[in-house]
């Protein structure tokens, strides 16, 4: 008898399923497109008000997958002027959604730096002297100068402080209860079909996971047929293991794209179809959030708003919104045009808690849960094609986002109303979802919107930040007081071009050799520098009180903690390593939100997927530019199941 030739295991067949609709995400887009949708698929007797081409005398089928592991755990955003909200929901203040409440009261606060360890420049120094000089006649308070008139751009009066997880909660339960809709929480979408895709035209992307992920050469592909699921009992690299279950494949007429603004479905059909000419997506922030139990003594009413700027360093935002019962959420801002190499938000945001002026509101209180998440910032300028044949985008994927106001829940919602009402128009006229037909119906409704004219306005409002603080804050308060006619200009970069070294950016207070020791030092012992570096460069050591200040291992453990189930391929990839084995400056690392991203012994980061919170920052945060698409990193970022269990955030 011969040995038996080793063979190739059978793997089981790639399921298929037919709807008429997929979406991708269910975030406040596809709340907004799903609200909306579902009350009209059916008449009030019951039958349908258009009929399904899959299951023909039945309501068009239609269904949404998201990432996260239940609804509501994949969101953020808390004060909205909730415009498209009360459309879709006109009695939304007395439905008696967790967390939420009216605006009452905003102040719009710039902090001083009361320890002396930020970045200022020295207008902006000279800006915080003459403030300290004359604080007698001026509302400065606990190192804060409270701004005596918040411009009208920025205004929330009349809109509604929610938790964005508690609330899309509720609105998920609202579509659900019509029951022509359904969602699957924690099931991720890997990629969208391509026509020829499915007729075996392919070729390997960079961010391919081993056994497929391929794409076709762009002049063929066209139309996008639905989407694949993500493939079930693999290993870390996405090969087939023990229990291998394929995603399935969901054919459907249109596949409605809302996965945010580091879906990996969006970037995949970026890659694909380019973006339209001038428009590019290299402006983000990452943004941190606590929810906290105030002291029991709190004198901060709910529906309190407070915007703050200055503090932790000037280019840091901050924010905190108070709910019923005590409780705020709290957090910060770290965009892309803070060029710094230790950009670590949750660092920053323990320092923005501890001035003096928030602090006296925190002192004893506790932390609930927390989560971090990208806030994609190029606005109208990132706006991808919003459709094509067999899809269409919405929400902060789209370009939604209004970078002016601060403000992206109300105008994804919004987008998501206006492409249900074009897809019911389409149906009942039984036109196809054609890129002409979509272009006739979603984006003419979104070009004569009130998303468009503010974002519009809100276009050019940030580019002079590119340039410095000062410039920046002139160029927002030009665009909005001038209705967007004027700003200062500056021309975003990508984080290869603009991110100094860690020995350029603290020259004058450690010396180089320093730098590099310390550095060397954390990442010999596999942690990340950046808490030792800004020690050294003067920022205090965070006081830990094991309530509200717990250390970053902590908070990971805390309300809302981070799991991974088993059997999922590693969504954050480091796909050029040789790459990073060169990167001194190891950004990914020094930014991550869940200490997820850690020094490797041979140079490339290790990845640890049951930290990982898919803030996404890593994905922007990367100094080393893709050789394949200088617009791209040497790091990939995928869909992914896990993350953290909350739906406070
Ligand atoms: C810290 C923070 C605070 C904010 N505060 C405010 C605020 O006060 N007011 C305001 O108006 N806006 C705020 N925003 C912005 C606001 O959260 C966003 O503009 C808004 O959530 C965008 O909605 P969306 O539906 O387009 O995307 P998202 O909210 O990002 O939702 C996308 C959904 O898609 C899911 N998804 C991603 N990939 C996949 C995949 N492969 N398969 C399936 N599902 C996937 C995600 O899990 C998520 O649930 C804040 C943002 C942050 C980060
Ligand atoms: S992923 Fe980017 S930032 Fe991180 S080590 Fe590699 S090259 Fe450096
Ligand atoms: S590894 Fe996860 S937690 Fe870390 S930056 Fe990337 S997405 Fe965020």
């Amino acid at each position: 008898m011969t040995e038996a030739e080793p063979t190739s295991p059978v793997l089981p067949e790639r399921p298929r399923m037919d709807a008429d609709i997929v979406c991708v995400g269910f975030g406040p887009a596809t709340a907004g497109f799903l609200t909306t949708l579902s009350k009209q698929l059916t008449n009030a007797d019951g039958t349908p008000a258009v009929e399904s081409a899959v299951m023909p005398g039945l309501p068009p089928q239609v269904l949404c997958y998201e990432r996260a592991d239940d609804i509501g755990f994949g969101v953020s955003g808390v004060v909205t002027r909730a415009r498209a909200l009360r459309e879709s929901f006109p009695e939304i203040e007395t439905a008696g959604i967790p967390m939420a409440t009216p605006v009452t009261g905003e102040k719009v606060l710039y902090l001083l730096d009361p320890v002396g360890a930020s970045r200022r420049s020295m207008m902006l120094r000279l800006a915080d002297e003459a403030i300290r000089a004359f604080k007698f006649a001026l509302p400065v308070e606990n190192d804060a100068l409270n701004l005596p008139w918040t411009p009208d751009f920025l205004h929330k009066h009349g809109g509604m402080v929610l938790s964005m997880g508690q609330f899309i909660q509720w609105a998920g339960a609202q579509v659900q209860s019509t029951g022509t809709v359904q969602i699957w929480p924690g099931t991720p979408v890997a990629e969208v079909l391509l026509d020829d895709v499915a007729a075996g035209v392919r070729r390997r992307s960079p961010e391919s996971l081993p056994q497929d992920r391929l794409l076709t050469s762009a002049a063929t592909r066209t139309k996008v047929l639905g989407v694949r699921l993500l493939d079930q009992g693999v290993t870390k690299l996405g090969v087939p293991a023990d229990g291998f279950a394929p995603g399935m494949d969901i054919h459907a007429a249109l596949t409605v794209v809302a996965d945010g603004p580091i879906g990996p479905i969006g970037r995949q059909l970026d890659e694909h179809f380019g973006l339209p000419p001038e428009h590019h997506t290299r402006d983000w922030a990452v943004g941190m959030k606590f929810v906290v139990d105030l002291p029991e003594d709190t004198p901060l009413k709910p529906g309190t708003v407070l915007h703050t700027f200055g503090y932790p360093e000037p280019e840091i935002f901050g924010f905190l919104y108070v709910h019923p019962d005590r409780v705020a959420s709290l957090g910060i801002f770290v965009p892309s045009w803070f060029d710094s190499p230790v950009r670590t938000t949750y660092r920053y945001l323990q320092h923005w808690m501890l001035h003096p002026y928030l602090w006296r509101y925190l002192k004893g209180g506790k932390l609930r849960s927390w989560g971090a998440k990208t806030l994609g910032e190029s606005g109208r300028r990132g706006e991808p094609h919003l459709v094509g044949d067999g899809y269409a985008r919405i929400g902060e994927g789209s370009g939604s986002t209004n970078v002016l106001t601060g403000s992206g829940v109300d105008e994804a919602w919004a987008a998501g109303a206006q492409l249900a009402e074009a897809v019911l128009e389409l149906l009942k006229a039984k036109k196809p979802f054609t890129k002409e037909n979509l272009e006739a119906t979603y984006v003419q409704r979104r070009r004569a919107s009130w998303v468009e004219a503010e974002a519009r306005v809100a276009e050019k409002s940030r580019d002079g930040f590119q340039r410095g603080f000062v410039t920046g804050m002139i160029g927002m308060a030009l665009a909005g007081l001038s209705g967007g006619r004027l700003a200062l200009p500056g021309k975003p970069l990508r984080p290869w071009e603009r991110v100094p070294s860690l020995e350029d950016y603290f020259r004058g207070r450690i010396p180089r050799d320093e730098v590099r020791k310390i550095r060397d030092d954390c990442y010999t012992r596999g942690v990340s520098a950046h808490a030792a570096l800004m020690e050294r460069a003067g920022w205090p050591a965070i006081p830990y009180d094991g309530q509200l200040l717990v250390s970053h291992q902590d908070a990971l453990l805390l309300g809302g903690k981070v799991q991974a189930p088993p059997g999922y391929a590693d969504h954050v990839a480091f796909i050029f390593p040789n790459q990073c084995q060169r990167c001194g400056t190891k950004l990914c690392v020094e930014v991550c939100s869940g200490q997820a991203i850690t020094p490797g012994e041979n140079g490339v980061p290790n990845f640890d997927r049951e930290k990982c919170v898919h803030c996404g920052a890593c994905l922007w945060n990367c100094i080393s530019a893709s050789p394949e698409n200088p617009e791209r990193m040497a790091v990939a970022f995928r869909a992914g199941t896990g993350g953290l269990h909350s739906a406070e955030n």
